[in-house]
């Protein structure tokens, strides 16, 4: 079992490096197709475990096809699908991820200010959600920032 999951760890990764350099839209970019849930009841709705480095999410299916384009709400999440703890795993950074899940919830991506902007672009780009819906109450704090990171870098 622990060989399969990485084989499908692994058949993602270019994807996920993909994604780093910027969001490609899936139908682009076809993947192999990912594993087909088993035993699992095709219910209207479902709760979803969603672990990320240890800290356990939860939310409902629907929330997450709401975004059918990022990676949460497409099939491909099903790579990182465990049938053992019948959750699915990140490895990512958990603080964060919590402002994606609510993005899906609310419709808002927020800017928490005291994460670094690189780190915060990461995982934005891992999950496949763009910038740009960040809401008005952050954008100008996201966007200050990454203007002051691209003078840094000048
Ligand atoms: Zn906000």
């Amino acid at each position: 079992h622990a060989a399969r999951a990485m084989a499908s760890v692994a058949a993602w990764l270019p994807f996920a490096r993909a994604a780093a350099i910027g969001w490609v839209p899936i139908a682009t970019h076809p993947l192999p197709p990912p594993p087909v849930p088993k035993d699992r009841r095709r219910a209207e709705d479902e709760k979803l475990l969603i672990n990320v480095s240890g800290r356990r999410f939860e939310t409902w299916r629907n929330t997450l096809e709401k975004y059918p384009d990022s990676l949460l709400g497409s099939t491909e999440r099903e790579f990182f699908y465990d049938e053992e703890s019948r959750e699915y795993f990140f490895d990512r950074d958990p603080d964060i991820f919590r402002h994606i899940l609510n993005y899906y919830r609310t419709g808002k991506l927020h800017y928490p200010k005291h994460e670094c902007l690189t780190g915060y672009d990461e995982e934005l780009a891992f999950f496949g959600i763009l910038p740009d819906v960040i809401g008005d109450c952050c954008y100008e704090d996201y966007r200050d920032r990454k203007r002051e990171n691209a003078e840094r870098l000048m």
